[in-house]
């Protein structure tokens, strides 16, 4: 094993390069995996660009990253008990929760009650060590084994593939539900096939930028360009009047917010992953009187092995979302081009 390896460090607020830092030392129940692919999220955008002061993350300097796939290169002491050996290929998630508040003991760990405290809860690439780099230590609760047919470009895609499953899950998608989903990045277009492996029957996209409708139409997914006119009316039109029974707002912003709820059927339920930095105005008269429903939803809760077969079996397809890979020396520009809406990027696979 080599003692140094490369890393992306953050130093403070858009400021960051690769360079040479120790390889971290896996602690008990932990492993230290070599990273193969690193997927670039919004996240990690925000969290260089300094959007989250003193919580994401809550020191400088700081390697981020949270989206990855590689092979363990050794074990903390034990790691072996649950199955793990050098070698085996697995995607990793970020939320390693404490497991023993009520939260954690009723399965919504992504909810931990101690989240954040030291030595209880970390969230990779968040509040702790990220991805980033050649090698990454994680605890065995958020590594997730993954199979011989995926590729780790594949694997590196795992994790948003499970928030997109949990948005679903938690929209309470039925068999034949028209489903709208707001804003066409990752997380919305993979909401849509989430949509469809619960059994939607109609996945109508709402999205302004012309690049991410044109893979919305790709992917088979109906389509309404939010700058061609009222999505509201253009989404209602198309539902005969009715609605959505659910919408899945994965934009974050507050208008599209409002539209979202806007566009659902008497009776339907909206949840919501995208996060507004700012507040929303919710028309609270309808959503009393025609029982709308509102929920949240946050990271994953199980999904990481639940999505996987459906990843396997390409009704997640985690495939279309890459549109440029870079190498880690390579950051600088690989996030610029993520911040480019013109550049087409959707998915930035990074190689360590
Ligand atoms: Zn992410
Ligand atoms: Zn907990």
């Amino acid at each position: 094993m080599p003692e140094t390896m490369q890393a992306l460090v953050v130093t403070e607020p858009n400021v960051f390069e690769v360079r040479e830092v120790p390889v971290p030392v896996p602690g008990p129940n932990e492993v230290l995996a070599r990273v193969r692919a690193v997927s670039i999220c919004g996240t990690d955008a925000h969290l260089i660009h300094g959007d989250y002061p003193g919580f994401w993350p809550p020191a400088f300097p700081f390697i981020p990253g949270h989206e990855w796939a590689g092979e363990i290169a050794a074990l903390g002491p034990g790691a072996d008990l649950y199955g793990w050996k050098v070698g085996d290929r697995v995607s990793g998630t970020s939320h390693d929760a404490c497991g023993v508040c009520q939260k954690c003991v009723e399965g919504r760990y992504n909810l931990c009650e101690n989240y954040g405290k030291p030595g209880l809860h970390r969230q990779y690439g968040h509040n702790a060590q990220g991805a980033d780099a050649t090698y990454v230590v994680q605890g065995v609760k958020t590594i997730f084994p993954l199979p011989d047919s995926l590729t780790f470009e594949d694997g590196a895609l795992i994790d948003p593939a499970s928030i997109a499953l949990h948005v679903a899950n938690r929209g309470n998608v039925a068999p034949g539900d028209t489903v709208v989903i707001t804003g066409a990045g990752a997380i919305g277009l993979l909401s849509g096939d989430a949509a469809l492996v619960r059994g939607a029957a109609r996945v109508i996209v709402v999205e302004r930028n012309a690049l991410r409708l044109a893979r919305a139409r790709e992917m088979g997914f109906e389509e309404v360009d939010a700058d061609a006119g009222d999505p509201v009316k253009a989404v209602r039109a198309m539902t005969g009047g009715l609605g959505a029974d659910v919408a899945l707002e994965c934009a974050g912003v507050p208008e599209v917010v409002e539209w979202a709820l806007e566009m659902l059927r008497r009776g339907g339920r909206c949840a919501a992953v995208g996060i507004p930095t700012v507040g929303v105005e919710i028309a609270m008269q309808r959503l009393v009187l025609d029982e709308l429903e509102l929920v949240g939803s946050r990271a994953s809760a199980g999904e990481m092995r639940r999505v996987m077969p459906h990843v396997e079996q390409g009704r997640m397809r985690v495939r279309e979302m890459v549109t440029h890979r870079f190498a880690l020396a390579d950051y600088t520009e690989a996030l610029a081009t993520f911040n480019d809406r013109s550049s087409g990027a959707i998915k930035i696979i990074v190689a360590p």
